[in-house]
């Protein structure tokens, strides 16, 4: 049994076939799906595919490439509804920054301004962190431990072989691993791997990207977790049912689902 702890049900790209997805992955052994908030113009979308379905739940929050909705967004209408299990995915990722240098501090500022108020909001209704972290270790590090992250915990999802943020397991923190893990240039997270802490370790598709080998190209769906799996046991020289069992719990802790 798998859950898949990233995986965008939300997005148009599943809207034609949004059931058999799921049922291809139930068949296959995924027992939970879990949609992060990224682009609230779709979380109504979201919260219909949780209610409709027992074992999707979904996370509110904004990507730091959707800041400019974050002021309209009424966190507190959906963090009470019972299907929503965290905050997020919120953080920082400098990949994409456009403009000057000055202009790039301006945005760099407001993704931290909006990272750090939604870290408040997880800790106020006492609700996991979904954080997305890409170019911004350090910064993103900084924060997590000046205001205390550690109280609530969660995933840094899309987990990106930094070493620096290995010792985030020790506040809270579990590590989401996707289909990178099966790239012919993972190198990096596949020496990183072995060292993180194994009841620190989640699957995630982030479909309906980064589609692992050997699918690359298509679309991206919760079926294939069991491909990360697999490539995770072959990693750290695991049998796969034993993989599957402490990822599968390590989200029941984290999430508190069961
Ligand atoms: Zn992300
Ligand atoms: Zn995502």
């Amino acid at each position: 049994m798998i859950i898949d702890t990233h995986i965008h049900l939300d997005d148009k790209r599943y809207k034609d076939d949004l059931d058999e997805v799921l049922n291809r992955a139930r068949v296959g052994g995924v027992k939970k799906f879990i949609i992060p908030g990224a682009d609230p113009s779709t979380i109504e979308k979201a919260i219909k595919i949780a209610q409709n379905n027992e074992d999707v739940y979904f996370a509110i929050g904004v990507h730091p490439y959707d800041l400019d909705s974050f002021e309209n967004l009424n966190f507190e209408q959906y963090v009470s509804h019972e299907k929503c299990i965290a905050i997020g995915e919120c953080g920082l990722d400098y990949f994409r920054l456009e403009g000057t240098d000055e202009e790039k501090q301006i945005l760099k500022q407001k993704q931290k301004e909006i990272f750090i108020a939604q870290i408040e909001i997880a800790k106020k209704y006492k609700k996991p962190l979904i954080v997305h972290i890409r170019d911004a270790s350090r910064d993103s590090k900084e924060i997590l431990l000046e205001y205390n992250a550690s109280e609530i915990g969660g995933v840094l999802h899309c987990f990106n072989a930094d070493e620096e943020l290995l010792s985030l397991a020790k506040e809270n923190f579990y590590f989401g691993i996707g289909g990178v893990v099966t790239f012919k240039n993972a190198k990096k997270l596949i020496n990183v791997l072995p060292k993180n802490p194994l009841e620190k370790l989640l699957i995630e598709t982030d479909g309906p990207y980064l589609t692992p080998t050997p699918h690359r190209g298509q679309r991206n769906e919760p079926i294939y977790t069991l491909l990360i799996a697999e490539k995770i046991a072959e990693i750290l020289n695991k049998p796969l049912s034993v993989i599957e069992n402490i990822t599968t719990s390590n989200a029941i802790n984290l999430f508190h689902i069961s």
